[in-house]
């Protein structure tokens, strides 16, 4: 809305301008003129002139001019009437249903689960919070940009497709059709216009003559004015741009900053201006400045500045174009028309078609502005948007060939669109059925993929490029699309074209069969590894593409078949290899197996079997529909041969299995990398799942003796079972023994997995939930963790919510982890050992948590597979292998090997497949047994099982092997299972002879089998005994070993932590004892009845070198590792400005507001100071030996981790004793006679002002208002104050003196960020300050954590704190008094104005808790004499401290009174009508009801204000002076706290006493503090001040629902730049700011140094340390100061119950309160810092960011 007024005066000119010039509106009216011609000619004359200023536009100028020049004309003849008016009717009368909003980076988007046809359909923001999806399954995701909103798309929703917004009838007038339909002159004129227009824009954009324009532009005389214009791309880096125009164009680097930026952003940009031949100079420049041996040069272009600028306004009539669209469909209709229009005859594309084939080689921003106009013209009508599929798919493999060659990324190519329109399900039919899409992607895959082609036709993709690869993806995703809606109905077309596709698809498919063949390694290592990735890739992305192929295939049964056909002979075609070899025969147990020679371990063999695995998909399928029947007729049984299409797959497996046996060692990393992913969750449907079936395949077609025979050949192992030949070589045994394993495991798998539809008659779902289960037998796991070890369809889903809760209860999370799932019992019993999926690790884990849960319930061992599905007919054969000779020699071999204890021969892992095996033989035979009569089941498994082998070797049967296995010690843990077959056994034979036997052997079999219980009861029980016995025996050794082994530290640590409790525990006794004896200890602080320091003997242990110490005033000073920050945790008004050095600052007094404070804290952990030192010297001498190492803390500043916890501390408090104390309270009633308040006051009055007298040696007088009264009372005299007791001062050892400095001098040096300077006089001033600032951090995490006030702390900050308090009493003995005594006067003045100075703050300018302690801690210094030491007794201290607290108690009272009547007429009405009322009943009762404000009203202010300071002043008195606190506050009660803190402190509970009881003197000062100008000011209402109790501040609040924050994040506009860009926000926790982080807009420089929003705004916000939330991630960030920062989990839970770190998953997350509040501690506790120490210690990620730029 930029000044409508000048803009308005600027065209009245302009217009006229034109009016005179120009042909423009009237002649365009008539109807006979050619408007293409004007339109040129007025382009011709105008567009040179606005876009003359390229380098240095101006451009808001610029987009005036074009608007008054030439868009007001046009749009005046193109609406006939005044545009603004013409467009709000148009805007007022609706638009299009679609939504149709164009996503940028970052911006997020919704899709909904329940409703979403495919992944890709997705919502804006704004249409999602208007949908129905709001309330369902949605998901949330960041866009890469180029995307399109589907709202309003019926074929994108199942449900739901229009929010309220565009729902027809919703928006603003119901009238619309009518008069949205443009009247027929505007179309006619359209019709006119649209032409020229887009033909201008297309010439323009794909004008290729660098100088000339088209002559129908060329007006004027050419001018030699050229521009040098540098292109974007994707190979060069920024700096590397910016390093080359530096060099090439000699700027500035602020310049060349500037230009590259532009690029970036624009695409491209005018570097230089000048004559032709300058400009081809600065080109050559710059090429030869950008190229180096890896890159090519930087794309350079001289154009001419007419060129230039057509280019330009070209691109400016494209948006102009696009913001019509959006007004009319009709506008979009003709619009379309004109641009699909082929000139009639001419083999020429039509417009759009011209524009996508130039796409790749428009720059940038010029892309941008096609791919908008595309959106909002053609993708807004479905009609055209069919069109514009059609054209193109068309040029489809032009296009993609050109983004393979193209430098930008793939958001920026026109191929990108194709999303938009092969996921919408009729349009893809359409294109197949019209334009064979399928066909045409396939094609254009083989027409790209060549080059990765060797001589056999077979891809290898060695040394490929990877950038290049992706782009190929990008054509493997498009054919994702247009398969990923299955059609309902087929036509005869449909099938016809889908057949041809999918034949094309196979020849892909032909090039991967076999690809990157591998031969085994021997005796060397391979050299290099060679890349699997790219193979690997191709085969994830083919994954879900192959599974829908087989899906559509399913559709139709004459379609099935016939695909079935050609894939069969695509794999036939490429069986040929090894064809030449002669057969030889193998002969086993009386079976012979002819085959032709192979081996894995010697001929090459390939891990990619698309052919054969979708060959082996589609016969699952044709299983399931029941077609198989048909097969005959569509390959021929002797076309078939089972066994070669057996054999790859065979090989793959086998190839696994070696791999195991480390037979392949040689060959690399980069095999066991193929081997891993071949099974992975990411591959494994389309590789391994699907090799299995094709075994199952050959297993149910092949005899079963022979199929063994082939499998034991494959495995090499035809040797290992015929005779054992003696050999010593102890890892070939090894290496057979593996593969026996192997081998076994592959038949438990081709006979047992039996979940998958047409295999068995089961379902999807079955299938799903026997995965969860098997994964939840291993472990409870977190949702995210089950998804992503499942199986994903083509639309990204699991299928896991579905039937989750059948199988699994879900456990809430704590405040931190995660939610898991736990299995439900009753699914346990479908536990199988032996599950195909399992890793080698899973089984093993699995195995060991169901034995352990068996065992714990007091269960058998046994694990016997649960009883599988039945095979679906086609398969049912496969039993068959289970009972065939071949397999009971193996079974017998194996077992009589076990018994025979040839231990070197068989594994205990081998009996246990044997051992399962049997297992699944005897099951299969019990069902069929249970499901048929007797004579009908051929399936013999018992009777083959029970009969004696024919040759010596098997003489004995599996029956009796078993038996004697029971007894063989190795195999203990199996027995369980042993026994579990023997009952099997004996079952399977009574149902044998149940069916003759009848009735009589049912009975006397449940007989058997129950005394067969009892028997198993008693070994049972009596195992468990000797189980108990071993597991007591094992636990105790455990214990001592681990003792053992646990690390010195960590002893150390323990000793530590048992020392610590026992002191507590001491303290504790001493109490108890204390409280006893003498129940009637004062418990009062201050004054003449003050209570005796409870004295303590301290006994530390230092943590370095364990030795104890007591703490005492002459020895050796024992120090605590502490931390000093800054911190504003407490502030009041976060829009103070900080100074951010504090070198001139005045630190003495505190405002109000709290704005910034030194906050001391500590972990706790004590040393020696002697200790301490050494070990930071150790640690810097370390430092500086190893410089490559990397500290995660800054040393220059002393800071080093805590040696015991580790957590971040930059300096140590000094631990001074309490000096106990204890007073006559005689001696003290008897001073209380003299000492009045009046009387002290006047005592120290005549103090101050003598020091004043002698100090200023007869100068001038500073305090003329003391010296007079002193002089006045003849009684009074300059020792006065000693006369009420004195004492010599402590006397500390000088390594505490040394301590006592050091830590003043960091609190000070960190406290105002300056240099350290022993002899500073603000030293003292920050050691009061930190002293009292603490006590007020702690005291306010007390009340938010509604803790009592005493008893509840930490021992950390009890310590801390006690520590702190004593140091800051003794710090004053280190500085000159004089220096104190200064202080203690400027203090002194704002409670006495007779000290008032003229820096001296008004009674509302200070926090006078911070006086209190200044004040307290300074006083001592006036007992000060030159020739002793002195200090004030206990008893004239109890005195001074009495006094002290309650003057400023009164002046805080009055601060509250103040602030309360201040904001009383200032901020509530009510109160206002209140007062007036009062007023008049005052009038009324003539002065009887007198006062203004009530009193209840003022005590309760006062009451609720002065709370948070009694507190503070409680602690601090008593960690000062360690006089017990009342019993009550060690719990929580408000009314009982305050009684008790006003008997501690000696306060009457009426504080309104304090004023009578000291009227004489106190009235004066309150005159005078009432007085004050800034009072007045503040109870006029013209100033604002604190109010009581101040606040206490919270994170900001968030709201529930995280979309909501990101709906926020939406709207957010970077302050700095007004482009459209996306933005990374970042929410201020602290106090709400929203920042515009990483960017380098926003980033500020302070002190010389570039800091990014969120750096610059932690300084000010939190003095360094802030926290903030990144919005569109999902993630906390903690930062301290320039250099440090981590990520913390934001708060945030989805309903699983876990964290979404980058919303990767993109589940609805909700605020999880308990977590924030964690964070808030965090922050209030100033544990900041020592979280992100901690986690960078953890993580070692310090150096992988910069958190300067955040
Ligand atoms: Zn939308
Ligand atoms: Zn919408
Ligand atoms: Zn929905
Ligand atoms: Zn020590
Ligand atoms: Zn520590
Ligand atoms: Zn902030
Ligand atoms: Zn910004």
């Amino acid at each position: 809305m930029k000044s409508m007024v000048s803009w308005i005066l600027f065209l009245k000119e302009l217009t006229a301008d034109v009016a005179k010039t120009c042909e423009f509106t009237g002649n365009w009216c008539d109807e006979r003129f050619d408007f293409q011609a004007t339109f040129l000619q007025c382009l011709a004359k105008h567009v040179p002139n606005i876009y003359s200023a390229e380098m240095d536009p101006l451009l808001e100028k610029q987009e005036e001019m074009v608007q008054a020049a030439i868009l007001y004309p046009l749009e005046c003849y193109l609406f006939g009437e005044d545009p603004d008016t013409f467009l709000e009717k148009l805007q007022q009368s609706g638009s299009s249903q679609l939504c149709g909003k164009v996503f940028k980076g970052g911006e997020t988007t919704y899709s909904c689960r329940d409703c979403a046809v495919d992944p890709t359909c997705v919502l804006c923001i704004d249409c999602f919070q208007n949908s129905i999806h709001k309330n369902h399954r949605y998901k949330m995701h960041s866009s890469t940009g180029g995307g399109f909103c589907d709202c309003g798309d019926t074929e994108a929703w199942k449900a739901g497709p229009l929010c309220t917004k565009h729902e027809p009838g919703a928006s603003s007038s119901p009238k619309e059709n009518s008069e949205c339909q443009l009247n027929e002159e505007i179309m006619e004129h359209s019709r006119r216009v649209f032409p020229s227009v887009i033909r201008y824009i297309v010439d323009m954009l794909i004008w290729e003559e660098d100088k000339e324009l088209p002559l129908e532009l060329t007006m004027r005389e050419k001018v030699d004015s050229y521009y040098c214009v540098l292109f974007n791309d994707e190979h060069h880096s920024y700096d590397h741009v910016i390093y080359s125009l530096q060099r090439a164009l000699g700027c500035e680097l602020g310049e060349a900053q500037l230009h590259t930026t532009a690029i970036d952003k624009e695409g491209r940009r005018a570097v230089k201006a000048g004559q032709y031949a300058s400009c081809q100079e600065a080109k050559e420049e710059i090429k030869r400045h950008s190229e180096n041996v890896s890159q090519r040069p930087l794309h350079v272009e001289v154009l001419h500045a007419d060129v230039m600028a057509h280019q330009r306004f070209a691109l400016r009539l494209g948006s102009w174009l696009n913001k019509l669209m959006s007004y009319s469909s009709d506008f979009r209709q003709i619009f379309c028309q004109i641009c699909l229009k082929e000139e009639a005859g001419s083999e020429k594309p039509c417009f759009i078609s011209k524009l996508m084939l130039w796409d790749a080689k428009l720059h940038k921003g010029a892309r941008k502005v096609l791919h908008e106009l595309i959106f909002s013209s053609f993708f807004m009508e479905m009609e055209y948007k069919k069109l514009f599929a059609v054209e193109f798919v068309k040029y489809y493999k032009a296009l993609q060939k050109e983004y393979i060659n193209d430098d930008h990324d793939r958001v920026l190519s026109v191929t990108a669109l194709s999303v938009q329109m092969f996921t919408v399900p009729t349009l893809a039919r359409h294109l197949i059925e019209e334009q064979n899409v399928i066909t045409t992607i396939t094609e254009t895959l083989l027409e790209v993929l060549p080059e990765y082609l060797d001589k056999n036709d077979k891809f290898n993709f060695q040394g490929y490029s990877q950038d290049k690869l992706n782009r190929v993806y990008a054509v493997i995703y498009d054919l994702r699309y247009v398969l990923v809606s299955k059609p309902p109905v087929w036509t005869d077309r449909l099938r016809e074209r889908f057949l041809e596709g999918f034949v094309s698809f196979l020849r892909i498919l032909t090039c991967m069969q076999g690809m990157e063949e591998i031969k085994r390694q021997i005796g060397q290592h391979i050299e290099v590894d060679p890349d699997w990735e790219a193979a690997i890739a191709i085969q994830m992305q083919l994954k879900n593409i192959l599974l829908m192929f087989q899906e559509w295939c399913a559709c139709d049964e004459e379609l099935l078949l016939k695909s079935y056909r050609e894939c069969h002979k695509a794999v036939m075609r490429c069986s040929t290899n090894g064809r030449s070899r002669e057969r030889t025969v193998f002969h086993l147990c009386g079976h012979t197996l002819e085959s032709r020679p192979y081996r894995v371990s010697a001929d090459p063999v390939s891990i990619h079997l698309p052919l054969s695995r979708t060959l082996a998909g589609l016969h699952v399928r044709l299983s399931k529909t029941g077609a198989i029947s048909r097969l005959h007729e569509f390959v021929s049984p002797e076309e078939f041969q089972v066994e070669l299409l057996v054999e790859y797959p065979l090989r793959c497996l086998v190839l696994v299995a070696q791999v195991a046996a480390e037979m392949w060692r040689r060959n690399g990393l980069s095999l066991i990398s193929q081997v891993f992913y071949y099974q992975d969750v990411k591959c494994r449907e389309e590789m391994y799942d699907k090799d299995i079936i094709m075994l199952q395949i050959g297993a149910s077609l092949m005899d079963p003796n022979q199929f063994l025979l082939l499998i034991l050949q494959r495995y090499e192992l035809a040797d290992a079972f015929k005779k054992i030949k003696p050999t010593k070589d102890q890892d070939l045994i090894k290496q057979y023994n593996v593969l026996i394993e192997e081998m076994l495991q592959i038949l438990i798998y081709v006979v047992g997995e039996r979940y998958v539809p047409g295999i068995s008659n089961v379902t999807k779902e079955d299938v799903i939930m026997r995965e969860i289960i098997h994964l939840l037998c291993i472990e409870p796991m977190a949702h995210s963790a089950i998804t992503k070890s499942l199986p994903e369809n083509e639309n990204n889903e699991t299928g896991l919510e579905n039937v989750i809760d059948k199988v699994a209860t879900f456990k809430k999370p704590g405040v931190s982890g995660h939610g898991v799932y736990e299995l439900k019992d009753e699914c346990l019993k479908e536990f199988n050992m032996f599950f195909y999926h399992y890793t080698k690790t899973q089984h093993s884990k699995a195995e060991h948590t169901q034995k352990k849960r068996r065992k714990q319930e007091n269960r058998d061992e046994a694990l016997p597979p649960p009883p599988p599905p039945d095979f679906s007919p086609a398969f049912s054969n496969v039993v068959r292998i289970l009972n065939c000779d071949v397999m009971m020699h193996i079974l017998r071999t194996l077992l009589q090997r076990a018994v025979e204890l040839e231990t070197h021969l068989w594994t205990e892992a081998m009996i246990q497949m044997v051992l399962h095996l049997l297992s699944l033989g005897l099951l299969e035979e019990k069902q069929q047994l249970q499901k048929s009569p007797e004579e009908e089941v051929t399936f013999d498994f018992y009777h083959k099982a029970t009969r004696m082998g024919s040759s010596a070797m098997n003489a004995v049967n599996v029956l009796m092997l078993l038996e004697k296995l029971k007894r063989v010690p190795q195999l203990e843990a199996q027995k369980d299972t042993v026994i579990w077959i023997l009952q099997m056994f004996d079952m399977v034979k009574r149902l044998r002879e149940k069916s003759s036997l009848t009735t009589v052997g049912a009975t006397s079999g449940s007989e058997a089998a129950k005394g067969d219980e009892s028997t198993q009861d008693k070994e049972k029980a009596e195992r468990k005994r000797k189980a108990e016995a071993a597991r007591l025996h094992r636990q105790k050794i455990m214990a001592q070993m681990s003792a053992l082994q646990r690390n010195f530290i960590e002893t150390h640590k323990l000793l530590y932590e048992n020392t610590l409790e026992t002191q507590g525990k001491e303290d504790d006794i001493m109490e108890e004892e204390s409280m006893s004896s003498a129940n009637d200890y004062s418990r009062i602080a201050l004054g003449p009845k003050r209570g005796p320091s409870v004295a303590e003997k301290e006994v530390l242990t230092c943590i370095l070198c364990q030795e104890e110490q007591e703490v005492k005033l002459e020895s050796a000073a024992m120090v605590l590792s502490a931390c000093v920050q800054k911190s504003t945790a407490l502030t009041q008004n976060r829009s103070r400005i900080l100074e951010l050095s504090g070198d001139t600052l005045d630190p003495l007094f505190m405002h109000p507001d709290l704005p910034c404070g030194t906050h001391t804290g500590s972990c706790g952990h004590v040393m020696h100071a002697a200790c301490w030192q050494k070990y930071f010297e150790a640690i810097q001498l370390n430092f500086r030996q190893r410089l490559h190492v990397e500290q995660t803390f800054d040393l220059e500043n002393g800071e080093y981790l805590c040696p015991l916890c580790k957590s971040l501390c930059n300096t140590v408090i000094p631990i001074v004793p309490l000096q106990a104390q204890k007073i006559n309270s005689e001696d003290a009633e008897a001073v209380a006679q003299i000492l009045s308040l009046a009387r002290w006051l006047e005592i120290v009055t005549v103090r101050i002002s003598g020091y004043s007298a002698r100090n200023t040696k007869g100068e001038k007088q500073n305090l003329p208002a003391f010296t007079n009264k002193g002089t006045g009372n003849s009684a009074l005299e300059f020792h006065s104050i000693l006369s009420f007791g004195v004492q010599s001062s402590a006397k500390y050892s000088s390594s505490i003196k040394e301590m006592l400095i050091l830590f003043a001098t960091t609190i000070y040096r960190v406290g105002l960020k300056v240099a350290p300077n022993e002899a500073d006089s603000r030293i003292p001033m920050m050691t009061w300050g930190t002293c009292a600032f603490t006590i007020q951090c702690i005291e306010n995490l007390l009340e938010v954590e509604s803790k009592p006030l005493f008893g509840s702390l930490q021992n950390r900050q009890h310590s801390g704190l006690k520590a702190l308090v004593q140091f800051a009493a003794a710090q004053r003995t280190t500085s000159p008094q004089v220096l104190i005594q200064k202080h203690l006067v400027r203090l002194l003045g704002v409670l006495l104005p007779d000290f008032k100075g003229e820096d001296t703050p008004s009674l509302l300018e200070v926090d006078m808790f911070h006086v209190l302690v200044g004040a307290v801690l300074s006083f001592p210094s006036l007992y000060w004499e030159d020739a002793v030491d002195l200090q004030p007794s206990s008893v004239s201290s109890a005195y001074n401290h009495l006094y002290l607290f309650h003057l400023t108690t009164l002046a805080h009272i009055m601060q509250i009174v103040i602030s309360s009547a201040a904001g009383r007429c200032v901020f509530v009405e009510e109160a206002q009508s209140a007062q007036s009322f009062c007023r008049e009943v005052c009038q009324y009762t003539s002065g009887c009801f007198s006062q203004d404000i009530p009193g209840w009203f003022v005590w309760d202010c006062v009451k609720k204000g002065i709370m948070p300071y009694l507190r503070c002043a409680a602690l601090f008195f008593h960690y000062l002076l360690g006089v017990s606190p009342p019993e009550e506050l060690l719990q929580v009660s408000e009314e009982g706290q305050f009684k008790a803190l006003c008997s501690y402190l000696s306060l009457p509970t009426n504080l309104f006493l304090l004023f009578h009881e000291y009227q004489d003197t106190v009235n004066p000062l309150l005159q005078r503090w009432c007085a004050d100008p800034v009072v007045l000011s503040c109870l006029k209402g013209k100033s604002i001040a604190i109010r009581y109790p101040r606040k206490r501040n919270h994170l900001i609040e968030l709201p529930e629902d995280y979309s909501c924050l990101l709906n926020q994040a939406s709207q957010f506009r970077c302050p700095r730049s007004s482009d459209d860009e996306q933005k990374h926000p970042v929410l201020c926790l602290f106090c709400g700011a929203m920042l515009c982080s990483q960017n380098t807009c926003c980033q500020e420089l302070v002190n010389g140094e570039e800091l990014g929003a969120c750096t610059s705004h932690a300084l000010q916000c939190g003095a360094g340390v802030c926290m903030f939330l990144k919005i569109r991630e999902c993630k906390v960030v903690l930062i301290e100061g320039k250099t440090r920062g981590c990520l913390y989990p934001a708060p945030y839970l989805d309903e699983y119950g876990e964290t979404d770190p980058g919303l990767k998953r993109g589940n609805p997350l909700h605020l999880c309160r308990e977590r924030y509040r964690k964070l808030h501690l965090l922050w209030q506790q100033h544990c900041i810092i020592e979280e992100i120490a901690r986690s960078q210690e953890t993580h070692q990620i310090f150096f992988g960011f910069n958190w300067q730029l955040l």
